[in-house]
């Protein structure tokens, strides 16, 4: 079946699972909360689920949590096999039968391998892989002209969030830097990263008919419509 009568086909009312991809500076943590909003599912972020994580009491933490807190502590990333079984954990719950948005999962084909054999045990059909798209210049322009107060740690844009004076933070006064990440080299450095990894991701998806690309707009609300009308539901 085509992806497009899979989605035709679709009743309403019905349930849907989202998986995100997007490179940094493309705007997809709001693109979570826009779709979470209209499709009432559940957001998953595996980042959001190890930062919450650090900060749940022992007796809370999953063998998995447990885990995956001792990689973080010593400076180690958290493998894969770790991350699924999170994943496997979070998976695992009722309140995920309202749809469920995944956001920084899978990263890698090995995962995405492993989260099918998981959304099958648990009777979750995947509907669409979201990849959204944004022209290297213009992430560098999001990105590249984003400053910040290195005393509060406010975040301003030279272009969409200026502070009320040039160069200086509205809420203390301090002169803002440019951070060493936001530089446009390391930035390139970034999505060149994050293409290199995804690469085989997007491929996975688009072989099993899954994915959807859908070019970023000017503003998130232009990107969300472009989002329902690829989902057939504009
Ligand atoms: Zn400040």
């Amino acid at each position: 079946m085509s992806d497009q009568s899979r989605l035709d086909s679709t009743p309403a009312g019905k349930v849907w699972n989202f998986i995100l991809l997007g490179a940094p500076g493309v705007g997809k943590g709001t693109q979570a909360e826009l779709l979470t909003k209209r499709f009432g599912a559940v957001q998953l972020s595996t980042g959001e689920v190890f930062r919450a994580a650090k900060k749940l009491p022992v007796s809370e933490q999953t063998p998995a949590i447990k885990e995956a807190i001792s990689y973080m502590q010593a400076g180690n990333l958290v493998p894969d096999s770790t991350v699924v079984a999170i994943v496997r954990e979070k998976l695992h719950c009722p309140e995920l039968h309202r749809g469920l948005l995944l956001d920084g999962f899978p990263r890698t084909v090995p995962q995405a391998e492993a989260l099918s054999d998981i959304l099958n045990t648990e009777n979750i059909p995947l509907d669409a892989v979201l990849s959204y798209e944004l022209p290297i210049e213009q992430v560098l322009e999001r990105l590249g002209g984003r400053r910040t107060c290195p005393k509060c740690g406010a975040s301003f844009h030279i272009k969409d969030r200026q502070p009320r004076v040039k160069g200086i933070c509205d809420q203390c006064g301090t002169e803002l830097i440019q951070r060493d990440d936001d530089r446009p080299e390391a930035i390139r450095v970034r999505l060149e990263t994050y293409d290199r990894k995804t690469a085989p991701l997007i491929e996975y998806y688009q072989k099993k008919g899954l994915l959807i690309r859908v070019e970023c707009g000017e503003t998130p609300q232009e990107t969300f419509a472009r989002t329902l009308q690829a989902l057939k539901l504009a």
